[in-house]
């Protein structure tokens, strides 16, 4: 079952620049799956799976050239340097919030040292101090070293760090650890495990999604695909319940279909095709609030002579924290909507002028 794949992808630890371990999850889980395997230079997964006629497919569609994209790095730390009495100072690597560092365990570098970002005891801080986050700046980890040289030996300037959370189940939701975007991972995984599509797919993990969608790029100017489809992760602020204000996406409502974001404005042919495919095949679907976040889609709808592009997402409470929480329907039903998507494209209204 998908569980089992989002609960690999979730535990590998890949922030930004260092997505390694997330890489070889991935080649594992589609290996036999796709004809095609590339890494390019900056560590994108560039993955070709060739059209193939289907029963009830008169053909394939030739020429369509389809980009599936998730990125594989999630949000982090990196170590800058120590205290004289063995704390680590760190930066953030993507966007990070002050107010949940205190208390927090974490895990830095390929053994996974396991540390404790720094906390004053409620008992020694005045009020005032109460009411602010204190500034990263100021925030040390702690992983029981005494001197500046052990924390160094441990942790040399440089390390990467992320959030130590388990995968488990709350009641009938799933939590995790970086579901942006493993969740997207994920269902990528298991679109490129299924038989071919009628359209060229190309399935594109990519890296560096956190700092400024900087490996989805390269990949679609690799790919050069005639519409892309980015599978996401997004914001769900459906709790606590805001009074008269719409949540950007709500926990079992189906996968987000975006409009606009603060990155791209969706094709709007291929938006009306992911809304015919769930309206026609009974799946339920929502709007992301437009003007929110971004995505690869961003990087990628501008490549060489512009690709038609969306994102399709499924929605995870406290995205960019130590852990997120999200409803594995909306899972299901985001891999169902963009399968039949594919299979389905030849039905896509103007198609002819999407694809020029
Ligand atoms: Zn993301």
């Amino acid at each position: 079952m998908s569980a089992m794949i989002l609960e690999k992808l979730s535990s590998a630890v890949g922030v930004s620049g260092n997505e390694d371990a997330v890489r070889e999850v991935i080649l594992k889980l589609i290996k036999g799956h796709v004809d095609d395997v590339t890494l390019d230079s900056m560590g994108n997964v560039i993955t070709y799976k060739a059209a193939h006629t289907t029963r009830g497919q008169s053909s394939t569609q030739a020429g369509l050239r389809i980009m599936l994209a998730a990125h594989m790095d999630e949000v982090g730390l990196m170590v800058t340097g120590y205290t004289s009495d063995g704390g680590i100072k760190f930066r953030y690597i993507g966007g990070m919030d002050d107010r949940l560092m205190p208390g927090l365990r974490v895990q830095i570098g390929k053994d996974r040292t396991p540390g404790v970002i720094g906390l004053k005891a409620i008992h020694n801080t005045k009020h005032n101090e109460r009411e602010k986050a204190v500034p990263v700046e100021s925030l040390v980890i702690d992983v029981g070293a005494s001197s500046k040289s052990e924390a160094e030996t441990l942790a040399p300037l440089g390390t990467y760090g992320t959030f130590l959370a388990e995968y488990r189940r709350l009641g009938n939701l799933l939590s995790g650890k970086a579901f942006d975007d493993r969740v997207g991972c994920a269902v990528l995984v298991e679109l490129l495990q299924q038989k071919a599509y009628p359209v060229d797919v190309f399935g594109v993990f990519t890296v560096q999604e956190e700092v400024g969608l900087r490996g989805a790029g390269i990949a679609a100017y690799r790919v050069n695909p005639t519409h892309a489809f980015v599978l996401e992760g997004t914001i769900a602020d459906d709790l606590p319940k805001k009074k008269d204000e719409s949540p950007t996406t709500q926990l079992g409502k189906g996968p987000a279909l975006s409009v606009l974001d603060r990155s791209v404005i969706a094709d709007r042919r291929l938006v009306d095709h992911l809304i015919a495919t769930a309206d026609k095949h009974d799946i339920p679907y929502q709007f992301k609030q437009p003007g929110i976040g971004g995505t690869d889609a961003g990087a990628i709808h501008l490549v060489r002579e512009g690709v038609p592009t969306a994102p399709i997402s499924v929605p995870c409470r406290y995205i960019h924290g130590p852990v997120a929480v999200l409803d594995p329907r909306d899972y299901r039903n985001t891999v169902r909507l963009t399968e039949l998507a594919l299979r389905e494209l030849h039905q896509m209204e103007a198609l002819e002028s999407a694809s020029g």
